[in-house]
């Protein structure tokens, strides 16, 4: 099938999802490049996104928080019509996280990703789920001899929730958003590396795009440039691993070339994360760097076509 057929074929088929309210065409979803985008890519996961409202979020709005939890990573999605967390930091953070989800008014969540089961990704995870009706939990099949992991596993079994291990290539509807799997390749899916394990998505909104792949390393930024090439362009990139050098590799850069990169990472945090390396990488790129280690909570916020930046402290008043 040649990639005009290909373009073809899927704009009518996302016609016929029904976009909600009809706002983007597919060509507009995807951007250039999607016919190798969607290689991969899997109708019948196609998943139609619920009815869950939401307040503070404006019609045809998207926020993305990337939420201070120290060292580790909680990044919140919002729409008008649905919420979703990626991944829920530490145990220590769990608290504060359970409190700004609640300070917006936020009861239920469409999906809760988990992208690996690393403590300082689920550690607070099992009090999300204990505090919030949560729809799916979308992870790796990959498992971790850990308490916090067990704790987790254990809070799933008593919410009843659906689990989904993503293949790479399925998509999802969030509000009039979407989001793609863009990771683990089912190879690198293994218990003696579980930040290869990870699950990454690029998340579409409009114009607007993000890239974000909790832990994954090169080898799995690898993976994905061979899988999608330039469809893994965006403007934000949330650079892998706490902005390790093992992660945010030149290759990779290369092919997301974003505007901005968001680094999750705490303060004099022992890793030394952001490593020099990927600074100077970001920096030779010109690449606007947000990181929650200097400026606390950042919130990016997409209207289908630009970009807005804006900092929160952590008691939700605004930071500038
Ligand atoms: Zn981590």
């Amino acid at each position: 099938m040649n990639k005009r057929v290909k373009k073809l074929l899927f704009a009518i088929l996302f016609c016929c999802l029904a976009v909600p309210g009809g706002m983007y065409g597919a060509t507009e979803f995807f951007g250039e490049g999607f016919g190798e985008w969607m290689i991969g890519y899997q109708p019948g996961r196609v998943t139609q996104s619920g009815g869950m409202a939401s307040s503070s979020v404006t019609e045809g709005e998207m926020q993305v928080i990337f939420l201070d939890v120290g060292q580790g990573d909680c990044t919140v999605v919002r729409t008008k019509k649905a919420d979703m967390v990626i991944d829920c930091g530490d145990k220590g953070s769990a608290d504060e996280v359970v409190e700004y989800l609640r300070s917006q008014g936020i009861h239920e969540l469409e999906y809760l990703i988990l992208t690996h089961p690393d403590s300082d990704h689920i550690g607070g995870a099992d009090e999300v789920l204990a505090a919030f009706e949560v729809e799916r939990v979308l992870m790796p099949d990959v498992g971790n001899d850990t308490k916090a992991y067990a704790e987790v596993l254990k809070q799933i079994e008593e919410n009843e929730v659906v689990v989904e291990h993503p293949d790479v290539g399925d998509s999802y509807l969030l509000g009039d958003a979407m989001f793609w799997i863009l990771c683990p390749d089912p190879e690198l899916v293994r218990e003696s590396d579980l930040n290869g394990s990870s699950v990454g998505i690029k998340l579409v909104h409009g114009e607007n795009s993000f890239v974000m792949c909790g832990d994954a390393e090169e080898e799995s930024e690898q993976a994905m440039v061979e899988r999608f090439g330039n469809a893994l362009e965006c403007d934000v990139l949330k650079c892998g691993h706490h902005g390790s050098s093992t992660a945010t590799s030149a290759e990779f850069l290369k092919v997301t070339d974003p505007t901005w990169a968001v680094i999750s990472c705490g303060k004099d945090n022992p890793y030394g994360h952001p490593h020099a390396e990927v600074m100077a990488a970001l920096e030779d790129d010109d690449v606007q760097v947000y990181r929650t280690d200097c400026q606390g909570t950042v919130i990016a916020i997409s209207n289908g076509k630009e970009l807005k930046w804006r900092g929160l402290q952590f008691d939700g008043s605004q930071k500038y």
